[in-house]
């Protein structure tokens, strides 16, 4: 049996390149690429490329590489041209939030007028 986590994980298999992926941009720490069912016309996902199952597994000190993700949120959004006209990142936790995929990735949407609340 492995113990290695990361073995299985879709999303670190996409950022070991094992599994293609559309990958906007990424540096040694985050990656950015697009989902593959997109909820609006700019639709991508930040990932840590370190494995986190989910918010609530970040350890102590995961500090600056989530704030890492949020900045590359934010150069998603721009490389999508939706900086200007807005857009929402989104961070499912848990059963209640549709959390599907067990390792952290931040939800960047734009390009339409999303809805509020959230379904
Ligand atoms: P969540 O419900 O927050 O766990 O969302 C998981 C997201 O991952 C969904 O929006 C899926 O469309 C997306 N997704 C699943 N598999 C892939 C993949 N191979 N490449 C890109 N995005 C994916
Ligand atoms: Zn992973």
């Amino acid at each position: 049996m492995s113990l290695d986590k990361t073995a299985d994980c879709l999303f670190c298999r996409i950022a070991r390149k094992e599994v293609p992926a559309k990958v906007l941009f990424e540096d040694d720490r985050v990656l950015a690429f697009e989902d593959i069912r997109p909820q609006a016309p700019a639709h991508v996902l930040v990932i840590p490329k370190a494995h986190i199952a989910s918010l609530e597994d970040a350890p102590a000190g995961s500090e600056e590489l989530l704030g890492a993700c949020l900045v590359a949120a934010r150069r998603a959004a721009r490389e999508k041209g939706v900086d200007a006209t807005g857009y929402r990142v989104v961070l499912n936790t848990g059963p209640d939030s549709g959390q599907v995929v067990f390792h952290v990735h931040f939800h960047v949407l734009g390009g339409r007028r999303l809805g509020w609340p959230p379904g």
